[in-house]
């Protein structure tokens, strides 16, 4: 069975990663895409998701990729015209709101995904299986990149619900939370807000596992030099660093090879076989974290920033 799709928010990310990889997925079909600006050659195209709705009865699934601010909605409806939804990350912009589409999706007896896309990286699943048979004394995470290259022009990134530095900084988490076996909890956060933006431009927090290893995190959106994506995992028999967003993996200084298949590839996969198990796959834990930080965190106002 072929999978139709409609997808919601024709920007960056839809462009330059969901299209393609629909495109080389078996089993699904872009048929329509709902955008106020933009459409993609050969697609049907509507204004919003409910004239794509109207008009394409027989579309499967809905794949979001809007802002979280405006992702809650849209999910909602979506399922409540009985269809899967795919979230990018983050899946909301409140726990709350994704806890009510994960009950509500239940209702509908339709799949909701919250993907994390950095959890698809080449290397991720080799660290995962490395860390598992070992025991974590100290993680290190540095994510440092050029708001300025990665976000251009994006406004609603520095508004509330828009998470700010947190929108890469999730990414990493969103890792972490996946190659360690136990909880990780928030301790302390230190949230750097430029006084004419809503959103924090660098963080500082310190985690720990359940069994007390430390953790800590450094987010910086003002790197204008080489970029940083890195998690150094130093255990009792070596250390594991994961770089270029969990694309890159040695050991001990060692390097080892990465698994071919891309992020968003094996997203899609993922996303099939849920559907077709008739499951969902909504995993709070990284969300939760960043809540926490925004929770717990000192907030320092800094610089103006604009782009
Ligand atoms: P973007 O380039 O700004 O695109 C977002 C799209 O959402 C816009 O093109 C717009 O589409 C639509 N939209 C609907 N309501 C909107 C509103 N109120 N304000 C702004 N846009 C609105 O953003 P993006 O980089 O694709 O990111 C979208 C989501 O993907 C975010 O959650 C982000 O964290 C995630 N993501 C981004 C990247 C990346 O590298 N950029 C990587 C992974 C995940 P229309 O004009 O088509 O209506």
């Amino acid at each position: 069975m072929t999978l139709s799709l409609g997808l919601v928010g024709f920007g960056k990310i839809a462009r330059d990663q969901h299209l393609p990889a629909i495109v080389a997925t078996d089993g699904m079909t872009l048929s329509a895409v709902a955008s106020r600006n933009a459409s993609a050659p050969g697609i049907a195209h509507y204004q919003d998701l409910d004239a794509m709705l109207a008009a394409e009865p027989t579309l499967d699934a809905i794949i979001l990729c809007q802002p979280p601010q405006v992702r809650f909605d849209a999910a909602r409806t979506a399922i409540l015209a009985g269809k899967h939804v795919f979230l990018e990350k983050p899946p909301g912009a409140t726990l709350s709101e994704v806890e009510a589409l994960v009950a509500l999706a239940a209702d509908k007896r339709v799949t909701l995904y919250a993907s994390w896309h950095s959890r698809h990286a080449s290397c991720v699943a080799q660290a995962k299986a490395w860390v598992a048979e070992r025991s974590v004394r100290r993680v290190e995470i540095v994510w440092k990149e050029d708001v300025r290259h990665w976000h251009p022009g994006q406004a609603w990134i520095w508004e509330p619900g828009g998470f700010g530095v947190f929108d890469p900084g999730i990414n990493a988490l969103s890792i972490l939370t996946e190659i360690l076996p136990d909880p990780v909890r928030l301790i302390d956060a230190m949230l750097e807000t430029p006084v004419n933006r809503q959103a924090p431009i660098a963080a500082r927090l310190a985690m720990a596992t359940s069994g007390g290893a430390p953790i800590s995190a450094e987010f910086d959106w003002r790197q204008t030099g080489p970029q940083s994506w890195d998690i150094s995992v130093e255990t009792d028999d070596g250390t594991l660093c994961l770089g270029h967003g969990g694309n890159s993996l040695s050991i001990d200084g060692k390097a080892l090879p990465p698994s071919p298949e891309g992020e968003y590839r094996s997203l899609y996969a993922h996303f099939g076989a849920l559907v077709t198990a008739g499951q969902s796959d909504v995993d709070m834990a990284p969300l939760r974290l960043v809540a926490d930080a925004f929770l717990r965190g000192r907030n320092c106002p800094t610089d103006t920033f604009e782009d």
